[in-house]
């Protein structure tokens, strides 16, 4: 924590802070910027106590009854424990207080707050000690809220809590990001090809979700998760891994709307950026038309404009420019420096970047060292719980390896319980579990084979394909569709991507049986043409509410139907006319009930069920009818086995099918 923010907290300038604190027996020297959080957070519960020791300090040698005085005045004050979070409604019913008087102090203190939102420690921290409360830290219930959700701050705290000195720069962990189609897949492999090393390894290089490559002896680490997808999945879960992003933008194509929504992204993690022009080797690159597309769309200005962001003109395609962008990212690595730490000394901690389920292997993750340093028979934790040893490293090489260093992405096999993309794992001393680890693995896993693994069998399947302008969009709409999932009936998105319906979607929609939706895309003549000569179906959107509705309904008609069976009536047979080799024409009486032409039978001889079959005729005085009622005697053409014998009953009966509504 920054001095400065625990000091307009406690009220008093930093320096003045600086002063008092080594008083008090906290030692943070004259020039500290920041604070070691949990010395902190002792010094905010302590606070009131803590003016007070100084105030009596101060006075002890000029009047003592005034201090006496002082202390008499202040009365003790009365112990609440919180969460780091908690509802203002919450803190008002642990203190015991009125809502109204709670909302007027945070007022008072700049904090508009609706009785259901919530409110930090710190903040509960200041209106309780004005409202003469002594608010603590549970720690019991900070580790349940604070493990869940915030996953960057638990990396962040674990290397507060080393010392400076023993921390050393660590490589930097570049994501790359843009619109579909714009090249980042090809950077990525073009910046691969410059690693030397990595070709002569046999040329196959694992897909583990990032790799390394060396530049000037410094190696910089890439995550190429495909798309942003994963990236978005680790921030939404509180994840912070990169330090540095690349916007991928074509010399051909400017700003489009996933560079907008990849630049947000990136806006709001707050990384420093590089952006790479692409394509430039294209006849119709236009690398001043991209450049005014960022400043018209995006608001970005580029350096040689007198602006500051970084563009760097490349083409992924033949390699120009790569390796002057990778000198560009070790520039802008330097400049963060500072923030790229670490102790290699300590326990490991990191963030699960894939994560999967092998039918052989189990479990398979990889995690991104953050501190420490990861070694083969370390114990993984995960919030508090062990899930297992890591028995192999593997490196995106594919090669074993004893250890993995901080910006390390290393393959882990060996854990019993696969971590979600984004989860924050540790290498230390746990709790172990049997019962509550099914907690943690009934979350949601990024890999589909885990995914898969989780869907109900028995449920009939409407396989889709979603294909989206945004990824964004992507997300709400496949958060729409789970929510229409039954027993019977689920979605399943054999794939989804960003971008126009291609070739490519429509084979893999024949080979998986799957619809193509696209939402605010549009399909090209070609694409049209292609899917009616395939007899695959698409449709596109650019409502959520229809798309929804039309999955709604293509669920509806594969949803399994149930019948329901009526029994009609009962004839009573009392002659047998005629029988044939599959039929037989018998007389009767309508015991009870309606009989009726052209319809199933049941015949039952003492309640047993000796035949089924058909009624193809009914006559009732020679005339054929299409029905009969109770007490009436009537002839019936049956086919079926022919063994109806006088005294038997044949139960006419009805099938219905009822559906279900979703
Ligand atoms: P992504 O969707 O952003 O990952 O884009 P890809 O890397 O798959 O590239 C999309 C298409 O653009 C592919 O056909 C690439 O071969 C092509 N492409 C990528 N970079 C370049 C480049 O620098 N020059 C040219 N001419 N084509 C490129």
């Amino acid at each position: 924590m920054n001095v400065t923010e625990l000091a307009r907290i406690l009220k008093i300038t930093p320096n003045d802070l600086r002063e008092k604190l080594p008083k008090l027996g906290f030692d943070i020297g004259q020039k500290a910027i920041k604070i070691d959080l949990v010395m902190a957070q002792r010094i905010l519960r302590e606070w009131p106590f803590l003016v007070r020791k100084l105030q009596q300090a101060d006075f002890q040698n000029i009047d003592k009854e005034k201090v006496i005085a002082i202390e008499d005045a202040v009365p003790e004050k009365k112990i609440i424990k919180i969460p780091s979070l908690l509802a203002v409604r919450d803190f008002a019913t642990l203190a015991n207080l009125p809502i109204n008087k709670v909302l007027a102090e945070l007022m008072k203190n700049g904090v508009f707050a609706s009785i259901n939102e919530r409110i930090d420690f710190d903040t509960a921290a200041i209106i309780g000690d004005s409202l003469n409360f002594d608010i603590q830290l549970d720690e019991k219930q900070n580790l349940d809220e604070e493990k869940e959700t915030h996953n960057d701050k638990k990396v962040e705290e674990n290397l507060n809590q080393e010392n400076e000195g023993n921390l050393s720069i660590r490589p930097p962990v570049i994501v790359v990001m843009g619109h579909v189609d714009h090249g980042k897949t090809k950077l990525l492999d073009a910046i691969r090809k410059t690693d030397v090393v990595a070709g002569e390894a046999g040329g196959i290089t694992q897909h583990i979700g990032a790799y390394q490559v060396v530049r000037k002896n410094r190696p910089i680490t890439f995550v190429d998760t495909p798309g942003h997808e994963a990236f978005t999945a680790m921030r939404s879960r509180g994840a912070k891994i990169a330090d540095v992003a690349i916007l991928v933008v074509a010399a051909d194509d400017g700003v489009q709307p996933q560079t907008i929504e990849a630049y947000k992204i990136i806006q709001a993690a707050g990384l420093p950026f590089i952006v790479a022009i692409n394509k430039v080797d294209r006849p119709t690159a236009d690398l001043n038309k991209a450049k005014q597309d960022l400043v018209n769309k995006l608001n970005i200005l580029p350096e040689d404009w007198g602006g500051k962001a970084v563009c760097a003109p490349i083409s992924a395609l033949n390699g120009t420019g790569i390796d002057e962008l990778l000198d560009l990212i070790l520039l802008t690595a330097d400049a963060e420096a500072k923030n790229m730490k670490a102790n290699p000394n300590s326990d490991a901690i990191g963030t699960i970047i894939e994560s999967r389920v092998d039918k052989n292997s189990g479990p398979i993750s990889t995690l991104l060292v953050q501190n420490g340093t990861l070694r083969v028979g370390d114990q993984i934790i995960l919030q508090g719980k062990i899930i297992g040893k890591a028995r192999s490293l593997k490196n995106y090489k594919g090669e074993e390896i004893k250890e993995a260093t901080p910006s390390t992405p290393v393959r882990i096999l060996g854990i019993k319980i696969a971590p979600a993309v984004g989860d924050v794992v540790e290498v230390g001393e746990g709790e172990r579990v049997k019962g509550g680890l099914e907690k943690l693995a009934a979350r949601p896993i990024l890999a589909s084979a885990a995914r898969e693994e989780a869907e109900n069998d028995n449920a009939k399947k409407l396989n889709l394909i979603i294909k989206s302008d945004v990824l964004g969009s992507a997300e709400a709409i496949e958060e729409s569709l789970m929510k229409l999932n039954t027993e019977e009936v689920m979605v399943k998105i054999v794939s989804k991507g960003l971008g126009n319906i291609t070739e490519g979607d429509i084979t893999r929609a024949e080979g998986s049986d799957a619809k193509l939706i696209g939402f605010n895309i549009r399909l090209s003549p070609q694409i049209e043409t292609l899917l009616r000569e395939r007899k695959v179906e698409a449709k596109t959107f650019t409502i959520i509410y229809d798309l929804i509705k039309y999955v709604k309904d293509e669920m509806q008609k594969i949803m399994p139907q149930n019948k329901e069976r009526i029994n009609l009536g009962r004839l009573k047979v009392l002659a047998i006319f005629r029988t044939e080799n599959k039929s037989q024409v018998v007389g009767g009486k309508v015991l009870d009930g309606q009989i009726k032409n052209d319809c199933p039978v049941e015949v039952l001889r003492n309640k047993d069920l000796v035949a089924i079959g058909r009624v193809t005729k009914v006559q009732a005085g020679k005339m054929d009818v299409p029905t009969v009622e109770q007490d009436q005697e009537c002839g019936i053409q049956y086919e079926g086995k022919p063994i109806i014998e006088v005294g038997d009953i044949v139960q006419f009966y009805e099938e219905k099918e009822i559906t279900t509504k979703l």
